[in-house]
């Protein structure tokens, strides 16, 4: 597994680490839900809080700087509220509609995003999906393998939390071994 100290460098190198590790994680991940341990949320968990211990957003905010979260209804009304803007007027002046349909923010780096020193203007009210990302410790991870293999491109705790989970549950061969 590879950690890089300077976080700078971490994501300079990340889209290519990702990419080269994309096909074994795909595959890894087909067999991890064929066969799904019962402890897998524990073991992702504990991975989580121990990648989150060593990688600091505040030095990162890669999300924040190259994709958008979605805004559920609740989220706007609450950050709406919080800058007392009207629903309306903040969906028109920050918002708008994807391709699936979501509400996104417009530009990218967020809006919200302090640049001098990656905090979020907007934390204490912040979109579930930013509260929630890179989602690494939600219960049926199972379930969001797919987005947790695009997030290792995005997100270098993402990478490493993938990493540890495949030295941490190795994919166990069906081979059968032959006798001679
Ligand atoms: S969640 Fe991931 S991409 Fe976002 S700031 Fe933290 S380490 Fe960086
Ligand atoms: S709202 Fe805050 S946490 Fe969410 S993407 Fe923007 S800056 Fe990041």
């Amino acid at each position: 597994m590879l950690y890089f100290y300077n976080m700078e460098k971490r994501l300079e190198q990340l889209p290519k680490l990702a990419a080269e590790a994309k096909k074994e994680n795909l595959k890894y991940f087909t067999n991890l839900k064929r066969k799904t341990p019962k402890n897998l949320d524990y073991v992702m968990q504990d991975l989580h809080e121990a990648e989150f211990k060593k990688t600091d957003c505040l030095e990162c905010a890669n999300c924040c700087k190259t994709t958008s979260p979605i805004f559920t209804d609740k989220d706007i009304e609450r950050v709406a509220k919080h800058l007392k803007m009207k629903v309306a007027a903040f969906t028109n002046q920050y918002l708008q509609r994807d391709e699936d349909d979501f509400m996104v923010l417009k530009s990218a780096p967020c809006t919200f995003l302090d640049t001098t020193d990656n905090t979020c203007f907007i934390y204490d009210v912040r979109p579930k999906a930013c509260a929630e990302y890179p989602h690494t410790n939600r219960k049926k991870f199972i379930g969001i393998t797919d987005l947790t293999v695009e997030n290792t491109a995005i997100c270098p705790a993402t990478y490493n939390i993938v990493e540890a989970l495949k030295k941490s549950l190795p994919m166990v061969s069906n081979k059968k071994i032959r006798r001679k």
